[in-house]
């Protein structure tokens, strides 16, 4: 394991076309470089999925954002990036419950 603190639940991807297992992270919110538009772009190349909905979960709204995200209570200090709506993504300092994949900002590590 990779140490941080995740569970596994079913759910229906955001084009509700297939069920698929997919992690759940921790994560603090933390301010990004103001360019959010190109980091969901950088997001979805990585990942080749469409960011559709705000990963945080329970957010219903459209993900606007490349979220720069930080693991909770994890060894992994690495910052990553997840698609936010731009309300959830404003809240800087807050922790969230969200959907993965996870990019690294330097995009060498995607967690699932
Ligand atoms: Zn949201």
């Amino acid at each position: 394991m990779l140490g941080h603190k995740s569970s596994y639940r079913l759910i229906v991807n955001h084009n509700f076309k297939i069920l698929t297992t997919m992690a759940i992270y921790h994560i603090k919110n933390r301010r990004g470089e103001h360019r959010e538009d190109n980091w969901i772009r950088f997001w979805e190349e990585k990942t080749g999925l469409d960011a559709g909905q705000c990963h945080v979960l329970g957010c219903m709204k459209d993900a606007e954002d490349g979220a720069h995200v930080n693991l909770v209570d994890s060894d992994d200090k690495k910052t990553y990036i997840v698609p936010m709506c731009h309300q959830c993504n404003c809240q800087f300092g807050q922790e969230f419950h969200v959907v993965g994949p996870l990019v690294s900002v330097d995009g060498n590590t995607i967690l699932p």
